[in-house]
């Protein structure tokens, strides 16, 4: 039987992580993962992440997933299409490779297996064409293939609302967003995005039937009372070939129970989860959880919480001092309770935190108002300059993010220290229109104004990520925040950068009174809410 000091069950962002910290500190080290590729969940997710620079923030997550596997390449043993299939006493892996089952011998191990997507059952829920939102991501992103033509979104949190922008990307057309819930369950800036392409949310809303023999091809919605009872009467049908359903994630945490580690059931981490330490520390002394499979955080916590396990186990088989693995895990801890300052940090679910008041409630203005009214527009940084070129940042929550302070040149842009504060923007600066606050923000929520543009015009520009570009010179129209048509605009300067990463900006020319609604920008000849 091979042993290795340290086995790591998944190599997603925890995994990996897990195995640099320990391999750097002299252990042997085998991951194993079902899948054919490593990297977990980071490959799929083409956007920028939120964080701070420590963070990899603004970074994309199949970046972040190609540095993770250089770094851990030298060292680790990365064996692929590998799945455990049990952890037995005395830390024996099994696993079954090439339809053979091999036995491994741990000296201690890191279980990092993340999440799985939950399930809700409707009427038709079994029809070819029901997919979770995790499923549609996959084809798309890593396999480059559509996963339908007409999308019905179910479920308005952070991965609805991700899968629904790339949707839009790959040339789907969103017919809906519905959700139960009275309000948007993700960030805002995810929602807006969605929002002004022209995506229509039903919140307090539910799917009651998919329509279809061999497959979809069509849905029925309803709203929802207090209860979430559908209310006979309200049915809406939707012309759809797909069905998107991304409520929720559950931990994956079925080894942990079957390696006899105590476990807990906690709604505010997902799910049945292990009993952990502060450093995923199980009740079973050299077994440690890390990542989602500890309670479902984001791919940001999955790696500080991986670096955390694979120090402690290096420890624990003595590769490293006591007092080595306290200096390095407070940092780490100290980077993991920046992160955990936001809405969708565990001990925040459920909670109004204070501060999100500062913010503009997106639910309720931004998604049912294209158009702010003056004392609106106001409460957004940076609005009424009335002369010159200046930004306009139209980010309402409280997300441990501030790229957007180190992206600008003249220091015009402060968030401070502490990172879910709303970005200021400092008057006594003048924004020299680079444009890379616009193309760093994670969130596409800032917009450069240029009041004097023409007499009688401004210009917006905005950051842009579909394809084919616009032309220079080409016409169309602006829509507002809700995705409707507020006026002509044209396209008078399109800019792409290494530096942009991949974001283009868009610069569109718009009458001087629609400068604070036009927000998103449609081609003549477009069918739907976004260019093809
Ligand atoms: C659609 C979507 C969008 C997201 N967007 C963001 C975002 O914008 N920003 C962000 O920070 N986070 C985002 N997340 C969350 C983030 O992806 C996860 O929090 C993160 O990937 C968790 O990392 P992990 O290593 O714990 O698990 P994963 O990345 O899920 O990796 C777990 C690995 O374990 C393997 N595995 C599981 N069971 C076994 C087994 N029995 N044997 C062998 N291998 C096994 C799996 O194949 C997988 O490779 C998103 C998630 C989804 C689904």
């Amino acid at each position: 039987m091979k042993r290795y000091d340290l086995i790591i069950i998944g190599a997603g962002p925890a995994g990996l992580s897990a195995a640099i910290e320990a391999s750097k500190r002299g252990m042997s080290v085998a991951v194993f993962d079902e899948n054919a590729r490593p990297g977990g969940q980071l490959f799929k997710q083409i956007h920028k992440f939120f964080g701070s620079k420590k963070h990899k923030a603004k970074i994309r997550g199949y970046k972040i997933g190609e540095q993770l596997l250089q770094e851990a390449s030298d060292n680790v043993d990365v064996k692929l299409n590998s799945p455990v299939i049990g952890i037995y006493p005395g830390k024996e892996v099994v696993v079954r490779q090439e339809d053979h089952i091999f036995h491994y011998k741990a000296d201690s191990i890191i279980v990092a297996t993340g999440a799985s997507e939950n399930m809700v059952p409707f009427e038709g829920w079994t029809l070819p064409g029901v997919i979770g939102a995790g499923a549609a991501q996959t084809m798309m992103n890593l396999h480059g293939v559509k996963p339908g033509e007409k999308i019905l979104m179910l479920g308005s949190g952070n991965v609805g609302l991700v899968v629904s922008f790339q949707l839009l990307q790959a040339g789907c057309e969103v017919k809906a967003l519905v959700d139960a819930a009275p309000r948007i369950g993700g960030y805002g800036v995810h929602a807006a995005k969605v929002a002004r392409c022209g995506v229509p949310f039903y919140l307090s809303h539910t799917i009651t039937k998919a329509e279809g023999t061999d497959c979809v091809t069509g849905a029925i919605i309803s709203q929802v009372d207090e209860h979430f009872k559908p209310i006979p009467g309200t049915e809406e049908h939707f012309d759809v070939d797909t069905i998107c359903v991304a409520v929720g994630l559950s931990p994956m945490s079925q080894l942990l129970m079957m390696a006899g580690c105590d476990m807990v059931d906690d709604p505010k981490r997902g799910g049945q989860v292990p009993v952990c330490g502060d450093y995923g520390e199980t009740s079973i002394p050299g077994i440690y959880a890390a990542g989602d499979v500890s309670g479902i955080e984001e791919a940001s916590s999955a790696m500080i919480e991986g670096r955390m396990a694979g120090i402690c186990a290096a420890q624990y088989l003595d590769f490293c001092t006591e007092d080595e693995k306290k200096e390095s895990l407070k940092t780490l801890l100290e980077d993991l309770d920046d992160l955990r300052q936001g809405m969708f940090a565990p001990k925040n679910r459920g909670k109004k935190i204070e501060k999100t008041e500062e913010g503009i409630d997106i639910s309720q203005t931004l998604l049912t108002k294209g158009h702010l009214t003056r004392e609106e527009a106001e409460r957004f940084p940076g609005v009424i300059h009335e002369v010159g070129v200046h930004p306009v940042i139209e980010c309402t929550q409280n997300i441990p993010c501030n790229p957007c302070q180190d992206a600008c040149p003249k220091h015009c842009i402060q968030v401070g220290n502490d990172i879910t504060a709303l970005p200021q923007i400092d008057p006594d600066v003048q924004c020299i229109g680079c444009g890379m606050c616009v193309a760093s923000c994670s969130g596409q929520a800032i917009f450069l104004l240029n009041e004097d543009y023409e007499p009688g015009f401004a210009s917006v520009t905005l950051p842009y990520e579909f394809l084919p570009l616009p032309q220079k010179g080409s016409k169309g129209k602006a829509l507002d925040r809700a995705g409707q048509p507020v006026c002509e605009a044209e396209v008078v300067n399109v800019r792409t950068a290494p530096a942009f990463d991949h974001t283009a900006l868009l610069t569109i020319k718009v009458p001087k009174e629609k400068m604070m609604d036009a927000r998103f920008y449609k081609g003549l000849g477009c069918t739907e809410g976004v260019e093809k």
